[in-house]
């Protein structure tokens, strides 16, 4: 039932989610070609400074022949007096597009409306986002594990179907289907968890004045970085495919580009939330570090074991494969030939 899913919200209890992104377009045709390229699309196009305490960012994916996706989005902290009103970022929508994507708007055909509230969680290490009750398993959506930076819900869904499927198949061949056991059954990656702070540091906190200029200049910053890094490193970023390495890399050469980044954060995401996100890297770290020594061939030798351990102690097995995967997915897995 996607993330509006009541038996979700008592999976979670008082904590359903941290952040939203209040998210509104459409399905659309018509725009010319010498506005928009069919070959490109836009990820994190932000549009104008600080406005209303919100800073609002396109995305436009390229769809069939001629068609387009496009959102207006903003990152949003979860606040009663602050809601998020889709139906007042739809008054932006049509208002700015025209500015955005030079264009008539009655000249266009409108094929459908997209919207809604995609939700995040920051989640602080991989068993902190329960999944399942006794016979009873979220996916997607439901089981909230996408990433927070980038909208890959689905694509989250899809990059982890193998290890979901292959628990899920074994869970239900030993009727291994108690709370604990399906709770191994789930997409969490820890390096897609580090990334919340980035989200974080585009919320603009309700009631609280932010410099008009300031969440551009820290897109700047990071989007300069991986501007300058190789092409590969910048599509595993967007992709959620980045290890340990490849985020430092890119933090420390933010900072040491732009030092003032480090109190701006600060400043937005406040204390609290910092010693929260640094248990999340701690996770991260030990994550990367169990990858780097046991990834290359742990998960293979119990592969390899799987008939014996479930013939043996079905339990263990599931417990031992999904370590394996975890071990192979928490810093998001290489490119399939098909599996973007
Ligand atoms: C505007 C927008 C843009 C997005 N862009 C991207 C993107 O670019 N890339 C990406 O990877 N993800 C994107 N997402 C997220 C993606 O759409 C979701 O992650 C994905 O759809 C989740 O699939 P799901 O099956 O878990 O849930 P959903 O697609 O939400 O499906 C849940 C279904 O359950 C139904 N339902 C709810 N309650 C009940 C009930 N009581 N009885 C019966 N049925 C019920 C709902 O009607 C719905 O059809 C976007 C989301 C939005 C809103």
């Amino acid at each position: 039932m996607g993330s509006a899913s009541p038996i979700a919200r008592q999976l979670h209890g008082d904590r359903p989610f941290d952040s939203v992104c209040p998210t509104v377009g459409a399905v659309l045709s018509g725009l010319r070609p010498e506005v928009w390229d069919k070959r490109y699309g836009d990820v994190l196009n932000s549009h104008g400074d600080i406005s209303r305490g919100r800073q609002l960012i396109w995305e436009l994916f390229p769809g069939e022949g001629n068609d387009l996706t496009v959102y207006l989005f903003h990152y949003h902290q979860v606040h009663p007096d602050n809601p998020g009103s889709l139906l007042e970022l739809y008054e932006d929508f049509f208002h700015i597009f025209p500015e955005y994507r030079r264009c008539d708007l009655a000249q266009l055909t409108w094929k459908k409306p997209t919207f809604g509230y995609i939700p995040a969680h920051f989640p602080l290490k991989s068993d902190g986002r329960r999944v399942a009750f006794d016979r009873l398993l979220a996916i997607g959506d439901a089981a909230s594990l996408q990433s927070p930076l980038v909208f890959t819900g689905f694509g989250s869904l899809v990059r982890n179907l193998p290890r979901l499927t292959d628990l899920l198949d074994v869970a239900l061949q030993h009727d291994l289907v108690s709370a604990a056991d399906l709770n191994q059954v789930n997409a969490y990656q820890s390096n897609t968890a580090v990334t919340w702070l980035f989200s974080k540091g585009m919320m603009v906190p309700t009631g609280k004045h932010v410099p008009p200029e300031r969440l551009n200049a820290m897109l700047n910053t990071f989007f300069g970085v991986l501007a300058q890094m190789p092409a590969d490193v910048s599509d595993r970023f967007i992709k959620d495919r980045f290890g340990w390495g490849e985020f430092h890399r890119m933090a420390l050469t933010a900072a040491s580009q732009n030092p003032a980044i480090i109190p701006w954060i600060w400043d937005l995401a406040g204390p609290a939330d910092l010693a929260r996100w640094l248990y999340t890297y701690l996770s991260f770290t030990v994550s990367a570090l169990g990858a780097a020594v046991l990834g290359g061939w742990l998960p293979a030798l119990v592969q390899r074991s799987r008939p014996a351990l479930l013939a043996w102690r079905p339990r263990w097995g599931l417990r031992l494969l999904a370590w394996g995967y975890g071990l192979k997915y928490t810093l998001g897995q290489p490119r399939k030939a098909g599996l973007q």
